[in-house]
């Protein structure tokens, strides 16, 4: 799928929609969902124009994607989830329900949040 450069994380990146940023470095920002559905939602997002999802992914991809683990990781901590734990989520495609043709991963915790993929 060709790269949107209108979609809603572009412009939350561009600053033209404002969002609550808790997290930017060089290479990622994240922000709160402004649909929330944990406690805490954030979305963490490549700058640039990444791939639209994670099917999009592929060996050259291997570094930056790592390091957005590591800044999902670190940005948890910083939200103050480590100790309860918390859940990352990627969406990808129809079936999943992604909106936003900008890869991007959910990080959700502060509160139970139920069983998934054979949990509890
Ligand atoms: P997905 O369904 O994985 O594509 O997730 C897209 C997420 O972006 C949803 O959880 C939306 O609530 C969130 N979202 C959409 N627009 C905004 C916005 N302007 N600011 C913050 N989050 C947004």
């Amino acid at each position: 799928m060709a790269y949107d450069p209108d979609n809603v994380f572009a412009r939350i990146l561009r600053d033209e929609i404002p969002s609550e940023r808790v997290y930017e470095d060089d290479e990622f920002i994240a922000f709160k969902d402004i649909a929330p559905a944990a406690p805490v939602h954030l979305v963490l997002i490549p700058r640039g124009e990444p791939p639209t999802s994670l099917a999009g992914l592929g060996a050259a991809d291997v570094a930056w994607a790592g390091r957005m683990l590591v800044a999902a990781g670190e940005i948890a901590r910083l939200a103050g989830l480590e100790d309860g734990g918390y859940r990352v989520v990627f969406n990808c495609g129809r079936d999943a329900g992604q909106l936003v043709p900008h890869i991007h991963a959910h990080i959700l915790g502060g509160g139970d949040l139920g069983a998934i993929a054979g949990g509890n």
